[in-house]
């Protein structure tokens, strides 16, 4: 049944295509409609502006209208799989679990200082039916986005939010824009011959995942929540046939855009060109502002920035040993933060060969080959972008993709010369940072925890090749012929940082190398406990990593900074979530 826009924003409901009674999100108000937000009171001088957090949903507001109302609508709004064109985004109601769902997991910081609820929230009904895409906030109509992309080098063309609802807009009380998106939440007319559903094992691994990013410093989606139902989910995980059953889950994710890659080349291809310019400009617009949008560069500076801003991700995504496993174009954000997590993986020996997913027989997307992943689909959005440059911005563009690969190689050098605590400047640093990378590869020394020890061993110990046995990762190094030769290489440079002490470095060390970070034997162990109902580790996991430079107790007692199980180098990773 086709819902007219208006009067399905009244509705405040999602339900299979035309099953069931429209449902208030509040049972007990009737319709519920989001109350002008209060006026804070005006604080004292000297006092702080009070926090004030909802613990009720009626009263909190959420709109696609920003969305909705600058596009032209997929005219279609039936739910059925097609080709659509001459829009950005098919209006579509989530489908709800059959089954019983419970809440596994939420993030207390992005709940109370993202979306200014409080987390007694999650306590609620409303919270449960919200997050699990079965009632809608008033006001807000859920939309699937219309993308194409570039999967594995060739032009894959209409992809979309096969699985994904965009569920509104929040504006927080500090004046950010997050758009929110529930992924696993049924078909769109954008499922291709997917069941719109995502299992319980991927969900975990992205809640988790987005979260230790945020906290690792790398831009990043955030994630809300993550249910699970009973629902069945049939996944052939590794494509031999063995089709297993799981159950369908739910994260709450948000990001300041999903736009992507993939959302501009669409357009492009299917030759909607003032469509294209439309929403090129509504993203600057939104998300550029320091860009005019009466300069005739406009486009030319809004790439400019998408190229050394997809740099500087590619280069942190390299400082903590992160593959995201499909860089896809559809895969890469236009705002240049970490999206779409799927068979991601840390390194943990120093391997530039790491190859996270398994489905990725070539190596495509293997973590030594990101930055020339992001170079390909810089190339994918230069040309999407071509038909709206003239003949001299077209080659401004194409110089300006020419220094991508310096601004990476600029950017990975910064961060990996605060990673070994250099100040200052000197001219064998590249060098320094490259001998180090080459030991470890040799010797497949821990990238994460060589670093990290690398921050905590003193000096003193270093001079003396002192290595004590908690330093594993260190010792595996230390086993290379030129190992001294390095360290005696790396104190010599250390000597010249300026106004620097032995504890300072070690300080300022140990607040960039992380010494947790989400090991897929870790985030494994979560998945198979959490498949039997004991979400104790995704907690712990996720407690853990909001801190991942401190050194915790708890973490220790599971071994998270230990060298990895035997069993973690037979763990796989596919695509298919
Ligand atoms: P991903 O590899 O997760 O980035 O997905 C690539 C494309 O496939 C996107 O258009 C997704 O929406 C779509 N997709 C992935 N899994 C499913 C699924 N189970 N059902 C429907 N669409 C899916
Ligand atoms: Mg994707």
């Amino acid at each position: 049944m086709w819902w007219p826009p208006l009067l399905a924003a009244c509705l405040a409901w999602a339900g299979e295509a035309g099953a069931g009674q429209p449902e208030p999100l509040c049972s007990s108000r009737g319709l519920c409609r989001a109350p002008a937000r209060p006026n804070a009171s005006v604080p004292q001088p000297g006092q702080c502006p009070p926090q004030r957090r909802e613990a009720d949903m009626c009263a909190w507001p959420l709109s696609s209208d920003s969305l909705r109302d600058p596009f032209p609508i997929d005219v279609i709004q039936e739910n059925f799989v097609r080709n659509v064109r001459n829009c950005i985004f098919s209006v579509v109601y989530p489908i709800p679990f059959k089954s019983r769902v419970r809440l596994v997991a939420v993030s207390k910081e992005v709940l109370e200082n993202i979306l200014d609820l409080d987390v007694s929230v999650t306590g609620t009904s409303d919270f449960l039916q919200f997050v699990s895409g079965r009632k809608m906030i008033f006001g807000s109509v859920p939309l699937a986005h219309r993308y194409g992309g570039h999967q594995f080098g060739s032009w894959a063309g209409q992809l979309g939010d096969g699985r994904a609802h965009l569920i509104g807009v929040y504006t927080s009380r500090n004046g950010e824009r997050w758009e929110l998106q529930l992924k696993g939440s049924g078909k769109t007319p954008y499922s291709r011959d997917g069941d719109g559903r995502a299992v319980l094992r991927s969900s975990v691994r992205e809640f988790l995942c987005s979260e230790a990013m945020h906290y690792l410093g790398i831009p990043t989606s955030r994630a809300a929540s993550l249910v699970v139902s009973d629902d069945d989910v049939w996944r052939d995980q590794f494509y031999n046939g063995n089709i297993k059953r799981e159950r369908g889950a739910i994260v709450l994710r948000l990001a300041k855009s999903w736009f992507r890659i993939g959302s501009l080349e669409i357009l492009a291809h299917s030759g909607e060109l003032d469509l294209q310019r439309k929403l090129l400009d509504f993203i600057i617009q939104e998300h550029f502002p320091s860009i005019a949008l009466n300069d005739s560069n406009k486009y030319l500076e809004f790439f400019s920035r998408v190229v050394s801003e997809t740099a500087n991700l590619i280069a942190l995504w390299m400082s903590v040993g992160f593959a995201h496993g499909v860089c896809n174009t559809d895969n890469f954000s236009l705002l240049s933060i970490t999206i779409d997590y799927g068979p991601f993986g840390f390194m943990e020996s120093y391997d530039p060969n790491f190859i996270p997913n398994t489905s990725d027989d070539e190596g495509r997307y293997k973590i030594g080959n990101q930055a020339n992943a992001g170079l390909f689909n810089l190339n994918k959005l230069l040309q999407a972008l071509k038909p709206l440059l003239d003949p001299r911005q077209k080659q401004l563009a194409s110089q300006i993709l020419e220094g991508y690969r310096e601004i990476y190689y600029i950017r990975f050098t910064e961060l990996f010369k605060t990673k070994l605590g250099l100040l200052g400047e000197n001219e064998d640093d590249s060098s320094l940072i490259a001998f180090l990378l080459k030991l470890m590869e040799d010797t497949k020394a821990d990238f994460t925890m060589t670093f990290r020890q690398l921050s905590e061993i003193t000096e003193d110990q270093l001079k003396r090749l002192h290595i004590p046995e908690e330093f594993w990762a260190l010792q595996d190094l230390g086993k290379h012929e030129l190992f001294s030769e390095w360290v005696t290489m790396y104190l010599l440079r250390l000597n010249h940082n300026k106004g620097d002490c032995d504890s300072k470095r070690r300080k300022r060390m140990t607040t960039v190398n992380p010494r947790y970070i989400l090991r897929n034997w870790m985030a494994e162990s979560a998945v198979q406990k959490a498949n039997l109902n004991d979400f104790s580790e995704v907690h712990l996991l996720q407690q853990i990593l909001q801190h991942p430079f401190q050194r915790q107790q708890a973490a220790e007692k599971e071994g998270y900074s230990l060298r990895p199980p035997a069993w973690a180098k037979d763990l796989k990773v596919s695509c298919l979530s």
